[in-house]
């Protein structure tokens, strides 16, 4: 149809003149007639996501309508009733949660962890699952990611299972070769972290300092210290930190720490690396050796095994 006569049918059925509409690909997305009570799929399809906002268009609320059917002619193998989530379950506390995403508002399903009030502690999704139309009509995968990796080269956000940049096509670091070669050197020491602990202390000139100490299973540490005073210092703090540690990206624009307080404050939102890879401090004059953490690994799926996982 021409867009004119389109809009006109579509303003007709928003009205109650129409009674059903047939559309392909037209009205999945975008499309909003709060009454709609019956859904009738005649598109087999593979995608969640996609199956999820079709029947979508039927679960919004309105005054007088109790029920909404659906009608799938397709054969699609999803279950109306309990949300689908492509990726295995994590961990067994995982649960299905809802996430929206902060640039198209699709809600996403992934599993996640809540606490006993039911609210969300933290979730496994990587990458948002909402569908985005362009200009030309091609429907896209929304690009907005949760987790991932950022190219060394141009930054870019790419999956965090990436070999190969999706922007400039550099290869990406390999978290294994990494790990393998810092085992091997003698000025490099890895740690296999189970965990962390944000402090509010201050240097031998009283000056206010964050300190984060990361440990494994036997008690290793490593630590590391930021000053968090002037905008520079809050934006190393951010690049070095929080862009890394943070469970929940939707919560970023909040986390702003100016004060050593005031991030031990924000520690719950914070999560630890899996690996923390540390270089030795070069000159003579250290009594015992000093180590400057030049690594986190995030997310890690290799070969060793991380902390709390049995060998
Ligand atoms: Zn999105
Ligand atoms: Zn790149």
């Amino acid at each position: 149809m021409q867009d004119r006569a389109r809009d006109s049918v579509i303003q007709a059925f928003k009205n109650k003149q129409i009674k059903f509409l047939v559309n392909v690909s037209v009205l999945t997305t975008g499309f909003d007639a709060p009454h709609v009570d019956l859904i009738a799929i005649l598109r087999p399809t593979e995608s969640v996501a996609l199956y999820q906002q079709i029947v979508g268009r039927g679960l919004r609320l309105h005054e007088g309508k109790s029920e909404c059917v659906v009608l799938d002619y397709a054969g699609n193998k999803f279950d109306l009733f309990e949300p689908q989530i492509d990726d295995p379950k994590p961990d067994s506390d995982a649960v299905p949660v809802q996430v929206p995403c902060p640039v198209c508002d699709h809600e996403n399903n992934f599993w996640g962890l809540i606490d006993n009030d039911g609210d969300l502690i933290e979730h496994y999704g990587r990458r948002c699952q909402g569908l985005i139309e362009s200009n030309e009509g091609l429907k896209q995968q929304c690009d907005f990611r949760y987790r991932f990796k950022a190219c060394g080269y141009c930054n870019a956000e790419n999956d965090i299972a990436a070999r190969q940049c999706h922007q400039c096509l550099e290869l990406l670091v390999d978290p294994d070769k990494r790990l393998q070669e810092a085992l091997k050197l003698n000025d490099k020491k890895v740690l296999r972290c189970s965990g962390m602990v944000l402090e509010s202390t201050a240097n031998k000139q009283g000056k206010a300092r964050l300190k984060i100490t990361y440990f494994d299973e036997d008690g290793a540490e490593l630590s590391e210290i930021f000053a968090l005073q002037t905008a520079t210092q809050q934006g190393a703090f951010y690049h070095h930190f929080t862009k890394l540690h943070l469970k929940d990206r939707l919560r970023l624009p909040q986390i702003k720490p100016k004060h050593p307080d005031e991030a031990v404050h924000l520690a719950k939102h914070f999560r630890h690396p899996d690996f923390v890879i540390a270089s030795q401090r070069q000159g003579k004059k250290f009594h015992q050796p000093q180590w400057d953490i030049s690594e986190k690994l995030f997310d890690y799926e290799g070969r060793y095994r991380r902390a709390h996982e049995l060998g």
